[in-house]
């Protein structure tokens, strides 16, 4: 039976973004655009469209699409903006953030996941994205300050790097909070201080790094 891909994308953006209010119209046409089921594999392809994370092996996942949807809302990118990224994971969030934005730089840690997206990436035709493999806790000093810096890992605080990294005005959209459940924030760059606002819970794969957790996704001590 040949799946009705497009369908399952509309409903899905219906169903789970607008019926939970996701009202950003720029955000919902990527969201109608990017082909979900070619981030994730064979086996998994009939259920990408549905409402909850999928495996993309190394123990790490592509997210609700809610929630991607919500942390892009969040995120409030302009066009022609310059973003960052820190857990490329399938390349899925890079993909929504190509669409809406001017330039995409994507930072993850595990080098077999970092190597598939890009060819995904390419695949589907993206050029404004570029991804490499290292500890997104340090950002990426090189092409900063960025508009915006989305974190799609749970963070057990925010690092202050990537606050650094952040222009006047900017904003970095982050899970914080414990190994098992964290809530999202939204802290802004506004006139030398950082205004923060809880969005709401969540639950993330550990950000693993010099500003995150340990190895084994705990704090070291
Ligand atoms: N955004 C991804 C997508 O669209 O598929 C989903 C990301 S997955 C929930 C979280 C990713 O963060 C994992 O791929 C994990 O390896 C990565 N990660 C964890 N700690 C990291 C760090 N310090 N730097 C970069 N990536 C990290």
């Amino acid at each position: 039976m040949k799946l009705d891909f497009e369908s399952q994308r509309n409903r899905m953006v219906d169903e789970q973004m607008i019926g939970r209010g996701i009202r950003n119209d720029r955000v919902l046409g990527a969201f109608r655009k990017v082909p979900r089921h070619t981030f994730v594999s064979d086996e998994y392809r009939a259920s990408a469209y549905e409402d909850f994370p999928l495996p993309i092996g190394n123990g790490q996942t592509i997210s609700q699409p809610f929630m991607v949807a919500l942390m892009t809302e969040c995120l409030a990118v302009k066009e022609g903006a310059k973003v960052l990224e820190i857990g490329t994971g399938s390349g899925y969030q890079a993909a929504i953030l190509a669409e809406l934005a001017g330039e995409v730089y994507s930072v993850e840690r595990i080098d077999v996941l970092a190597d598939r997206a890009k060819e995904t990436l390419s695949a589907l035709g993206y050029k404004n994205f570029t991804i490499k493999v290292g500890d997104g806790t340090l950002g990426w000093q090189e092409f900063s300050p960025y508009d915006g810096i989305v974190v799609t890992a749970g963070a057990p605080k925010i690092p202050e790097n990537l606050i650094g990294q952040l222009k006047e005005g900017g904003r970095l959209v982050i899970p914080v909070g414990g190994s098992f459940g964290q809530t999202l924030v939204i802290a802004e760059r506004a006139g030398g201080s950082v205004k923060t606002k809880e969005v709401c819970g969540c639950v993330f794969v550990p950000l693993i790094g010099k500003e995150g957790w340990g190895d084994r996704g705990v704090k070291d001590v």
